[in-house]
């Protein structure tokens, strides 16, 4: 595995790749590695030639800089878990290579970034979309794969790539969760161990209100229950307790008449938890 931190050598790489055929996968990450994200370079590893990981803590996606300041930087520890999976590039470029001075593009996805996590963090997907899309040129990917643990991400990502004829299939792979059920996520890392022991609580109050849609409740009344049950655990602010249709995130309030998830964020020891749950027996009528 060689780490690259040029895009000048990463395009003449890929370039090299391309020329004798060989179809490249990315996994763009931030870093702090767990198996959620292995889970993707494995996914990777099954349909590319070549593998790229990427690295960078992107700037313009956190809205709030004590987050961006806290959120944690361990390279040397994210090439170690890399090193089974015989990937060829660790690729982590410097801001400089991502935004030079004079950089003045911003990419904006309309709809499917808007509600959410796009209203609870203002030009968080515009930092995505925009730093998505670089990587995306840079590594001149035929493949790129995304978790579903930020489903509104992947929506976001598909959505850029239609509109901007990126020729790179988006693949979204599932929720890797830890045994006690917490989604897995990078953040986790900060949580004190009170809380920690608490955070599997919102995966189990997802699925009830899940489960709950599927027998029959209405959307709306499920997610005031959720956020009761949240609060009434010991949880902080809930950003947003909502349930939507599956591709293109529209806000269902009674019944779904096809595939959606329930979608939550919530601040717990000063971590902002965020999942998702599929509403089970919808899958089944996605399908039809
Ligand atoms: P991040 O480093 O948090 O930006 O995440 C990089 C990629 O890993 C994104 O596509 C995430 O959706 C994905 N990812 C993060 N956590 C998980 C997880 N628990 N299961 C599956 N994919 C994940």
């Amino acid at each position: 595995m060689k780490i690259i931190r040029d895009k000048a050598e990463l395009r003449k790489l890929v370039r090299d790749w391309h020329r004798t055929g060989e179809r490249i996968g990315v996994v763009p990450t931030m870093g702090a590695l767990h198996a959620g994200h292995l889970s993707l370079v494995d996914a990777a590893n099954g349909r590319a030639e070549r593998v790229i990981v990427t690295l960078f803590v992107n700037p313009k996606q956190f809205n709030n800089p004590e987050d961006l300041d806290k959120y944690p930087r361990t390279e040397e520890d994210d090439a170690k878990k890399l090193a089974p999976y015989g990937i060829d590039v660790l690729y982590v470029p410097g801001p400089e290579q991502m935004y030079p001075d004079g950089f003045s593009t911003n990419i904006s996805v309309a709809g499917v970034s808007e509600g959410l996590c796009g209203a609870a963090r203002p030009g968080h997907f515009d930092g995505v979309a925009t730093v998505v899309t670089k990587l995306l040129l840079q590594t001149g990917a035929d493949f790129a794969f995304f978790g579903e643990k930020d489903y509104q991400q992947l929506q976001v990502v598909k959505r850029l790539v239609a509109d901007l004829d990126i020729d790179v299939e988006i693949i979204g792979c599932p929720t890797v969760r830890e045994k006690d059920g917490l989604a897995m996520s990078s953040r986790n890392l900060r949580l004190g161990d009170g809380a920690r022991a608490e955070a599997p609580v919102l995966q189990e109050e997802m699925q009830r209100a899940a489960d709950a849609i599927a027998g029959g409740t209405p959307a709306a009344e499920a997610m005031a229950a959720l956020r009761s049950a949240l609060e009434a655990a010991g949880f902080g602010e809930v950003d947003y307790a909502e349930v939507r249709r599956d591709g293109d995130l529209a806000l269902v309030e009674g019944q779904p008449d096809s595939a959606a998830r329930v979608f939550v964020a919530v601040w717990l020891d000063g971590v902002r938890l965020i999942d998702n749950v599929e509403i089970g027996d919808l899958r089944s009528l996605a399908a039809e």
